[in-house]
């Protein structure tokens, strides 16, 4: 408990500085580029950009898709719970090591708890933030809740308040909250073939200049493993390059 407080206290301290500072530019390796540069650092920005995003992460397949990535040479984004197994210490240290983002989801994904009320939502989420500060030095403010802002939760009379107020106040805690315009469905269900992940992922991009792919790190999931390298051939045909979502990357939310 103590442990859970220091951390909190120091989440607090560490956005407070963040808040006092002076705005320094975009941070480029160790330098830092002025204002004038980086609408040359982000023209790419006019090109056909996708984000690769991975929820629930780490799992047994987390190595796997890490290696098919660095063979792609692709960063991603892993959107990760807490996971106490061990072999997810290796994965979330080789997430960092190996320059991918990583950002919040939940550390339980229990919906009877983490949807409780914003309380529990936001104890779920700093106890989450904890971990990954504590045991690898990994900060993010940005989260995409469990099912997405516009879960079924949203859709109920008795719950829709309670997502409500947790959206008002994880924009008001300074936290981003992304959600996706490509569903793969690898998620509906580990039967989902790897030929469905596939034309799921190539019929959403057409028309899209920015496509933010849903997919899931998830032990029994292993047909998103599969599927990978062609989607990745796919978009990469399609004229598609890859980049990691930041706080700076044009905002995806459903509302
Ligand atoms: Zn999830």
């Amino acid at each position: 408990m103590k442990n859970l407080l220091e951390c909190v206290v120091s989440v607090i301290c560490f956005c407070m500085i963040g808040m006092l500072l002076p705005d320094m530019g975009v941070k480029h390796g160790h330098a830092v580029v002025p204002e004038e540069i980086t609408p040359l650092v982000k023209s790419k920005e006019n090109g056909k950009i996708a984000y690769l995003t991975f929820d629930d992460g780490p799992s047994l397949n987390t190595m796997e898709i890490l290696d098919i990535l660095d063979r792609y040479h692709i960063k991603a984004t892993f959107f990760v719970m807490g996971n106490q197994e061990p072999y997810a210490k290796k994965a979330y240290e080789e997430m960092k090591a190996r320059g991918h983002a990583i950002a919040l989801h939940s550390y339980t994904h229990d919906y009877s708890i983490v949807y409780k009320s914003p309380e529990s939502f936001f104890l779920d989420l700093n106890r989450l933030e904890c971990k990954l500060q504590q045991e690898f030095g990994i900060k993010s403010r940005m989260i995409r809740l469990p099912g997405g802002s516009n879960n079924l939760l949203r859709h109920q009379a008795a719950t829709r308040p309670i997502i409500n107020e947790i959206l008002r106040q994880l924009t008001a805690k300074g936290y981003t909250y992304v959600d996706w315009n490509i569903d793969s469905t690898d998620g509906i269900s580990p039967s989902i073939s790897e030929q469905q992940i596939i034309s799921s992922v190539q019929k959403g991009t057409k028309g899209q200049k920015h496509v933010n792919i849903l997919l899931h790190d998830i032990n029994s999931m292993k047909n998103t493993v599969k599927a990978l390298p062609d989607i990745i051939e796919i978009l990469k045909k399609e004229g598609y390059s890859f980049d990691t979502i930041d706080e700076t990357t044009p905002k995806m939310q459903f509302n």
